[in-house]
């Protein structure tokens, strides 16, 4: 059985606590801002106090969230969520796929990744793309599922905006004409391969926004 909310003997709903398993702010920030309105309360490894330095052993998305979320439910058999994501190019084949955060080498930035792909597509003008992200949750009886969103698009000639993060600022969403990192957070969240995923995550348990959850499947 999944456990989900609880109701107090007032009928209160009690806001269901999730880790998630990152350290990344910005993906805390964002699963966050999905998050409101719904009776969930997202913690993240550091507000866990928790040092553990996942390793990313999978050749997939859901391997390696999978990977991420067993690693810490073994120490805290809490409810756990973890996300794994990255950008896929056409023309590179799916790279930088499930390396999106290693691409260019451990010590490099998003500046260098955005360059490093832009670089690589100078003379292709098939330019399709798509941000992939799998989410694994285990439920604190320790039973596991998996969640996906996609977002598809292109990659932009050059980089433009300031908002989000990562590759942001090159990918522009399908039947649009502005970088991700030009979406409020608000609009990306709305339409973001994140958001998708994390949509199906609250379907699947009965999650809704502001009455919140009366029963969680089973
Ligand atoms: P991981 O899922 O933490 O292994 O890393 C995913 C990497 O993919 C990030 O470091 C970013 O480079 C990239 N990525 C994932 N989601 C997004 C997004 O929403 N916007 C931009 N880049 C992303």
């Amino acid at each position: 059985m999944i456990t989900t909310n609880r109701i107090d003997e007032k009928g209160n709903i009690a806001p269901l606590s999730i880790l998630i398993a990152t350290h990344n702010a910005f993906k805390v920030r964002e699963f966050r801002a999905m998050a409101a309105g719904y009776p969930v309360v997202f913690r993240s490894l550091t507000d866990a106090d928790l040092a553990i330095d996942i390793e990313e052993k999978g050749s997939s998305f859901d391997e390696n969230a999978l990977c991420k979320a067993r690693s810490v439910y073994s120490i805290t058999r809490d409810m756990v969520l973890s996300d794994d994501s990255g950008l896929v190019i056409d023309a590179l084949e799916g790279a930088p796929g499930i390396y999106s955060s290693r691409f260019a080498g451990l010590l490099a930035t998003d500046h260098d990744r955005m360059d490093k792909i832009l670089h690589e597509l100078r003379y292709e003008s098939h330019r399709d793309a798509a941000f992939l992200c799998s989410i694994a949750v285990i439920f604190s009886s320790g039973e596991e599922r998996l969640y996906r969103g996609k977002l598809a698009g292109k990659i932009a000639e050059k980089p433009s905006g300031t908002e989000g993060f990562g590759y942001d600022p090159i990918f522009i969403p399908e039947g649009q004409s502005r970088t991700l990192a030009e979406f409020s957070e608000e609009e990306k969240n709305a339409v973001s391969h994140r958001g998708r995923a994390l949509n199906a995550f609250f379907i699947d348990i009965g999650l809704t926004p502001q009455e919140g959850a009366r029963h969680g499947k089973t």
